[in-house]
């Protein structure tokens, strides 16, 4: 099953993580603000995929960010997270498929 794909059952929350587990999540976000993530295709997953631990570095960090930017490029609600990552300025992590460095660099 692709990224953001639906199943018969529980459709909302379930995608194949980059190491090709089924990932599912039963929480439901609690904002409007936040609605679009019921559609996003990393619920479920690690945040670490995402965001990198202390003194993540070089070769180690692009790995990491070319990993999230994989889940994210079939990520169906991809422009709403990107538009929320600049709206909110979220400093760190990969949104949107965009790294920190890049957000920073644009504005
Ligand atoms: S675009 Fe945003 S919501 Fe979609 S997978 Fe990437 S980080 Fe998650």
């Amino acid at each position: 099953m692709a990224y953001g794909q639906k199943s018969g059952i529980d459709s909302w929350n379930q995608g194949v993580a980059p190491d090709g587990r089924i990932v599912k999540s039963k929480t439901k976000p609690l904002l409007r603000a936040w609605e679009w993530q019921v559609e996003a295709a990393c619920r479920g997953m690690k945040s670490s995929v995402f965001f990198s631990p202390p003194r993540e570095r070089g070769s180690a960090r692009k790995r990491r960010e070319d990993g999230a930017r994989a889940v994210c490029i079939a990520c169906p609600v991809r422009l709403d997270c990107q538009n929320f990552a600049e709206t909110y300025r979220q400093q760190y992590g990969v949104w949107g498929g965009t790294t920190e460095r890049e957000r920073r660099d644009r504005t």
